[in-house]
């Protein structure tokens, strides 16, 4: 494991480097993990298998329990209203977590059953933004959607190939966004209002081959962390789009990282199998930096 800060880079340099090496956490490996969330409420760690169907949580204590969905599942996000919101195959579903229970909530896409929804993410709001990909990968046939928290869903562009991370700049007036066949990180003009979303243009490239960008979050600072699937590592991104420091992991297939811990100072990062040592295992670190609180849907 190793941490690499990039020249030119002096808002990093004087930083506490204590904690910063990616230490594996002591939950099950994962086929392919993904889509870390902490609940500030609970002062706790969700994240899902996608694949196995699997919804993990982790408590304060280090106490773990899962859930099985029944079905491929991309993104999991406690419900401001009681138990968990579920981006799955069949589209959105509510997870009571007291009983197991799992029930469609509000269905995508049902007219594309080679189609499965992807990662996901809330704004302050509660809006829940979550992506398409076809299970096969086949190029563009993905869209990027929000639910309301009225559980009214908007298509809000189509022509993605896989939807993965998505996050917002501390004041909301920009919204990121990765399709990872396209190899760019985006960035959207962002109305915190209404959810609307304005012109999409590309922030920064990443990637070549089977090295893609994967699921992002957004520090306090407003610089991005972008998990790079294939390429073993969390690149930070400035709010120009320049690459400014490298965690390197002990997996390659990275997937996603999301701020956590009471003081929001660890950053969590989940993997898949494959090539790697502690492939499929889920790390945390402490960088240096705060993030964001991850948001609950509020339907
Ligand atoms: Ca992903």
């Amino acid at each position: 494991m190793e941490r690499v800060r990039l020249e030119g880079s002096p808002a990093m340099a004087d930083r506490a480097a204590d904690g910063s090496q990616p230490a594996e956490l002591p939950v099950p490996v994962a086929e392919l993990g993904e889509g870390p969330h902490w609940d500030a409420a609970s002062e706790s760690l969700y994240w899902v298998d996608v694949p196995a169907g699997l919804v993990h949580r982790m408590d304060a204590d280090g106490t773990h329990v899962s859930w099985d969905a029944g079905q491929p599942v991309g993104a999991v996000v406690p419900r401001a209203s009681g138990g968990l919101v579920l981006t799955a195959r069949d589209g959105f579903l509510a997870l009571d977590t007291s009983t197991g229970a799992v029930t469609p909530l509000v269905p995508v896409e049902p007219d594309l059953p080679g189609n499965r929804m992807n990662d996901g993410s809330c704004d302050r709001a509660g809006r829940f933004y979550a992506g398409t990909m076809a299970a096969d990968e086949s190029p563009g046939a993905g869209s990027l959607y929000r639910l309301d928290p009225d559980l009214r869903l908007t298509r809000l562009f189509d022509g993605v190939g896989i939807s993965n991370g998505i996050g917002w700049s501390p004041d909301e007036t920009r919204m990121y966004y990765v399709d990872s066949l396209a190899y760019r990180i985006d960035v959207m003009d962002y109305d915190p209002a209404t959810g609307e979303i304005g012109r999409r243009r590309c922030l920064a490239t990443l990637g070549h081959g089977d090295v893609v960008p994967d699921g992002l979050t957004v520090d306090a600072e407003g610089c991005l962390w972008v998990a790079v699937w294939g390429g073993g590592a969390v690149q930070r991104y400035g709010q120009d789009g320049r690459l400014e420091e490298i965690i390197k992991l002990p997996a390659a297939y990275v997937t996603s990282c999301a701020f956590g811990g009471p003081g929001l100072d660890v950053l969590y990062i989940s993997t898949a199998a494959g090539p790697g040592t502690s492939a499929g295992a889920l790390f945390a670190c402490r960088p240096g930096v705060t993030g964001q609180e991850c948001h609950p849907f509020r339907g």
